[in-house]
């Protein structure tokens, strides 16, 4: 099969390869579709090799189920779905308690191991994968859906660590309206009933974030702390989610934020 891997630092490359072998507890996918993930481009730009052999990226993925493994054969062939991209063990501690990307599994302060940054991953025309990170997506379309996995996946995280302070009435504030961001104002607000205000330094940003059911929108910079503080009657959004990691992006989360309510901040879930 061709896979797209990574030979050497900086170096990519369309290969063929063997077509993976399962494991009793694992899937085949034929793969429907493979994000690019900001992940993919800073492993490319890595000065060092990513492990001792070439390495498929593609972290996001959908596909169909080809074979199934022997202890899991009740899944069934030619079903659709995306990939969990924790491959978390499920029974530590931590995976008990939902937090998948903290599995105790691979070591107290090792990430569990995920498709394209450890194992193989989805930019190949198959992919193994540990059949309970199958997620079935009925007749979503395959490149709509292969993001969810990761783009979806980490505002989702962050959106459900504050859910609690996201109440009726109140105000959340996403930065950054990009990949994660643009996804978080419709999580935002399909699960909650908060005004909505997104935060970017473009435009044409600014009216992806309306298309996708921002309440308000404000450009960054100089005064937009203070314009979110009018907004919301001086008191500060009870939630503000930063999709940029930027110092000015913290400069502006943290005066923006209700008084202790300013460190919930979005995250890369994986
Ligand atoms: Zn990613
Ligand atoms: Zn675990």
């Amino acid at each position: 099969m061709r896979a797209m891997q990574l030979t050497a630092p900086g170096t990519l490359e369309l290969r063929t390869v063997p077509i993976p072998e399962l494991g009793p507890d694992d899937l085949l996918l034929r793969v429907g579709a493979a994000g690019i993930c900001h992940s993919d481009s800073f492993v490319l730009g890595l000065p060092y090799p990513m492990g001792d052999r070439p390495l498929t990226l593609g972290h996001e993925i959908a596909g169909t189920i080809e074979t199934v493994g022997t202890a899991v054969a009740d899944r069934v062939v030619g079903e659709r779905g995306i990939v969990y991209l924790c491959w978390s063990c499920g029974v530590c501690r931590e995976c008990l308690g939902g937090n998948e990307n903290v599995c105790l599994a691979a070591g107290r302060t090792a990430m569990p191991p995920c498709p394209g940054l450890g194992p193989d991953g989805g930019m190949a025309e198959y992919v193994r994968i540990p059949a309970r990170s199958f997620v079935p997506i009925g007749d979503l379309d395959f490149a709509a859906a292969a993001p969810l996995a990761d783009a979806a996946l980490t505002p989702m995280h962050a959106i459900r660590g504050a859910m609690d302070q996201l109440r009726p009435g109140g105000t959340a504030v996403a930065i950054g309206i990009g990949g994660l961001g643009h996804v978080a104002v419709q999580l935002l607000k399909a699960l909650t009933e908060t005004t909505v205000l997104a935060v970017d330094v473009d435009p044409d940003k600014l009216a992806l974030a309306t298309a996708c059911g921002a309440d308000h929108t404000l450009l960054a910079g100089e005064g937009a702390a203070a314009a979110i503080l009018d907004r919301t009657d001086g008191r500060g959004a009870e939630a503000v989610f930063d999709f940029v990691g930027s110092g000015a992006a913290a400069e502006l989360a943290v005066p923006a934020g209700a008084p202790h309510r300013a460190d919930r901040k979005g995250g890369h879930a994986g």
